[in-house]
């Protein structure tokens, strides 16, 4: 029998790595743009045909590529960035793993054009495939031009899961904004099928996050700034006031990478303690500086993930920064520590930082009151399970149970798939309100009536959710809702971001009574809204939608019309502690049970309990 291994050619070997570098045409973008920071560029400019899948190129002015080098840039593992292992644990740059380029060349036609300050020629190389098929020298620009054509024209099955070119857009512009947020000294431009979509010229960091965030911010932002030997932290919160019911802008960049970190999210939050609403988030640009060996970037391929040496050092650090960023402000009260020269005093900000230093630092005072303050049970604690332990107690819970259960003897049938309750018929659904009952309103929250077989106890934010849920769903479905037109149409200025992203959603707004029109370079007007919706608080309105739709975005589970209803349901419900007139509750009452599903919200959540009589006549022992 013959033997069966061999290795894999090259291209294949490169198309299978790029699964885990290139995803989408917005993972090739971070990689351009990281490569031109890298190669020292002063102005990078990025342009894309249909959101990147028929081409992305990245022009900068950076060091430029010697002819071999730029052949060799598109080799596996082929890097200028790290010769040995050390060098991993002194990195000042984006890229170290010398993949991209040769991902990126065995799944899309690549050109590369690249020139050096002193020569007087370029190269100009074409791959395709992972192979060379014409390399020459060229008159070109000094630093260097890379456009993909195609993306994925090889892989058909990865081609074909490729989302809308609004999707994608808005996952490149996501990307595109990391980078740009990471590197304010440096000129950003972006155009996509011609039309410039950002243009963001050199500043401070400060210009660059308004400029990208939107004006408004301006006025809204905080200076956090702590140096210490140690680690440096910069940036900007946002002030309580501008808390947001859902995760808007919160970025966090460890020695100028974009990192996500639930656990570093956290210590922020809690620097806000009291400040802001138990459910509602600060907005954060943050920007930590650290001995590039106090981290490693290498766990995870696309680097968004890093790991700390020492996690708990940096999370008090975070916290104790931001909460003395807002007591300068005089936005938080009085605090109990002067912050500043106890923590230059920590023996943990002096170098260089080893074990005896830092026990000595996590067993000090300092280190003690933060800790303790709010946080112990998070970041106490003697091992590494705290982020775990943590993510256990800060990740949404899922649904209320089944109510109390039926051993309570109350009856309902909650379900956790709200998709799955359309094809349902319930029982409940025959529940009959007694037609001369007079409603109860508890705690502004609960209505109480009567029923033939007993009472129902409904919640009112939660059925007016279901009903709203139902009436815009029937609207996105075709029968378009009722538009009261403006008779002062607000206009409406929005970042770069959030103007790609209304731009996507205007259709569908239309077809549940939002009348929005584009109005110049990232303005609408709103002509309409809903009949149904108070006049006065329709750019509030439009802004929560985008900011809460941002936040489901990631929810691919949903059909885009999908988050549109149910962002829309959730923010127009009545809501608890809105005091309700006789009226008012009748008509709410009545339209719950002309739903499809009346006992659940979209989210899976009972809108009402049943209380029988039979049931309380057994409680009561008769
Ligand atoms: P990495 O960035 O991890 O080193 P890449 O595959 O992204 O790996 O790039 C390979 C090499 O090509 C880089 O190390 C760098 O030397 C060179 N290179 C890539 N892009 C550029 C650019 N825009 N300007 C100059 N050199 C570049
Ligand atoms: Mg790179």
């Amino acid at each position: 029998m013959a033997d069966i291994i061999h290795l894999l050619p090259d291209n294949i070997a490169n198309q299978i790595a790029a699964g885990e570098v290139i995803q989408r045409p917005a993972s090739a973008v971070k990689e351009l743009l990281e490569n031109s920071a890298d190669a020292g560029a002063t102005q990078i400019r990025l342009f894309l045909t249909d959101a990147g899948k028929a081409l992305i190129q990245v022009i900068d002015n950076g060091k430029g590529m010697s002819e071999t080098d730029a052949r060799m840039a598109f080799e596996r593992h082929a890097t200028s960035k790290i010769k040995s292992i050390d060098d991993l644990f002194r990195i000042k740059t984006m890229g170290f793993r010398g993949e991209a380029l040769a991902s990126i060349a065995a799944v899309a036609q690549v050109e590369i054009k690249t020139r050096r300050a002193d020569d007087e020629l370029g190269t100009y190389i074409e791959i395709e495939n992972s192979q060379v098929i014409k390399q020459e020298l060229c008159a070109c620009n000094e630093g260097t031009s890379i456009s993909m054509k195609n993306l994925f024209f090889n892989v058909p099955a990865r081609r074909n899961f490729l989302k809308s070119n609004a999707a994608e857009m808005r996952h490149i512009v996501e990307e595109f904004i990391r980078v740009a947020m990471a590197f304010p000294g440096i000129f950003f431009s972006m155009t996509n099928n011609g039309q410039e979509v950002f243009h963001l010229e050199a500043g401070s960091l400060k210009q660059r996050i308004v400029q990208i965030l939107g004006t408004p911010y301006n006025a809204r932002l905080v200076s956090v700034n702590e140096e210490t030997d140690y680690m440096n932290i910069y940036g900007f919160v946002g002030k309580p006031e501008t808390a947001r019911k859902t995760r808007g802008d919160q970025y966090f960049f460890v020695n100028s990478r974009f990192i996500k970190s639930a656990y570093l999210n956290h210590a922020v939050n809690s620097a806000f303690d009291e400040m802001i609403a138990k459910d509602s988030f600060p907005s954060y640009v943050l920007y930590i500086d650290l001995d590039p060996s106090q981290v490693d970037i290498n766990v995870h391929p696309t680097k968004q993930e890093i790991k700390f040496e020492d996690e708990k050092i940096i999370y008090a650090f975070v916290q104790a920064a931001v909460k003395h960023a807002l007591a300068q402000f005089s936005i938080a009260p009085s605090l109990d520590f002067t912050l500043n020269a106890e923590i230059q005093g920590l023996d943990a900000v002096s170098k260089p930082f080893t074990t005896d230093k830092k026990d000595a630092a996590t067993s000090s005072n300092l280190f003690k009151t933060f800790t303790q303050k709010n946080q112990a049970h998070f970041i106490e604690g003697d091992d590494k399970n705290e982020l775990k332990h943590w993510k256990d107690f800060f990740i949404p819970q899922p649904p209320r149970p089944g109510g109390t259960g039926s051993e309570g003897g109350v009856e309902m049938q909650p379900t956790r798939n709200a998709e799955q309750l359309q094809t349902t018929n319930y029982k409940l659904q025959t529940l009959h309100v007694l037609p001369d009952t007079t409603l109860l309103q508890l705690h502004n929250t609960y209505i109480i009536a009567s029923t033939s077989s007993g009472f129902i106890l409904v919640h009112q934010q939660l059925a007016h959710e279901r009903i709203l849920y139902e009436r815009y769903g029937i609207a996105a479905h075709g029968q378009q809702m009722p538009t009261q037109r403006s008779l002062f149409p607000v206009t409406l200025e929005l970042a770069g971001a959030d103007a790609v992203l209304l731009t996507d959603l205007l259709p569908d707004l239309l077809s549940i009574g939002y009348h929005v029109e584009p109005f110049g370079s990232n303005s609408f007007v709103i002509q309409g809204i809903p009949a149904d919706v108070q006049p006065g608080n329709e750019k509030n309105s439009i802004e929560l939608l985008i900011e809460q739709f941002k936040h489901f975005s990631s929810d691919i589970k949903f059909s885009k019309r999908e988050k549109l209803v149910r962002c829309m349901a959730r923010q127009q419900a009545i809501k608890a502690g809105q005091s309700l007139t006789q009226k008012e509750m009748l008509v709410l009452v009545e339209e719950l049970f002309t739903c499809g599903s009346p006992n659940v919200t979209p989210t899976g959540s009972p809108t009402y309990l049943e209380f029988k009589e039979d049931y309380l006549d057994r409680m009561f022992g008769r």
